[in-house]
């Protein structure tokens, strides 16, 4: 079963998507860690994230790895384990510019799907272009968004939680300027994939969200055994 969850910035979808891949038993894959990864591994070579050639070849010749249970997924690049170094906002938005670089996507898309399609009981992925172009004949799709400041509030909360300096104005700037970029970017903008159920979380409790989620998968199981 291939579950994706796609949606801009800070609207729940990695709590959600942890959520659904512990209860039933699929592989959970962070999408953006992987763009995130290759973006950290363009700075430290010290490339200028405008020479795309360059970039491509490093996104290319970079081992990212991300291994682990949904809580305590790490992220590995060569090797190293970088998790909370793409947490930053300065690889946020790195990552945001990277991943407009259709080489780059090309080589992210063809490693997701292998992981997707390897996984033994299937896969929750989460990203912006998993229902449209990873998996457009996924099982499930879900599109999850909020309104801005709702999701700023979040991400805020998360970075404090985190012991991260930041001020609420920046994540809010951060993320209008991440999502803008997301939506009109040529190669694979932010959209509402085809047959995808919208959610917006703003005024939803966490739980609530789960379950509406949880019921559509449980559902499509229980359909699919019964066949
Ligand atoms: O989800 P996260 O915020 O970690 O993603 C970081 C950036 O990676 C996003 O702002 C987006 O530009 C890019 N991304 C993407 N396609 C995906 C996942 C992330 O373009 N499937």
């Amino acid at each position: 079963m291939i579950i994706a969850i796609d949606g801009p910035s800070g609207a729940g979808k990695s709590t959600l998507g942890k959520m659904l891949a512990k209860e039933f038993g699929l592989l959970y894959l962070d999408t953006g860690a992987m763009y995130r990864a290759a973006a950290l591994a363009v700075t430290k070579a010290g490339v200028s994230l405008e020479d795309r050639e360059k970039v491509a070849e490093i996104a290319e010749n970079a081992k990212i790895e991300l291994v682990g249970e949904p809580d305590s997924m790490r992220v590995l690049l060569d090797g190293e384990d970088v998790s909370a170094e793409i947490r930053t906002p300065d690889v946020a938005t790195a990552a945001s510019v990277v991943s407009t670089i259709s080489d780059v996507r090309k080589i992210m898309v063809d490693h997701q799907r292998a992981i997707g399609e390897s996984a033994e009981n299937g896969c929750v992925l989460e990203g912006r272009d998993i229902g449209s172009v990873v998996f457009p004949n996924a099982d499930i799709k879900f599109f999850l968004t909020a309104k801005p400041e709702a999701r700023a509030r979040r991400r805020f909360a998360e970075d404090q939680a985190k012991g991260r300096s930041t001020s609420y104005e920046a994540t809010l700037a951060e993320i209008n300027k991440r999502d803008e970029r997301d939506v009109s970017r040529a190669d694979s903008p932010l959209t509402i994939p085809q047959n995808a159920t919208v959610i917006d979380t703003s005024e939803l409790e966490l739980k609530d969200v789960f379950e509406l989620m949880a019921d559509q998968v449980r559902k499509l199981s229980q359909s699919s055994t019964a066949v």
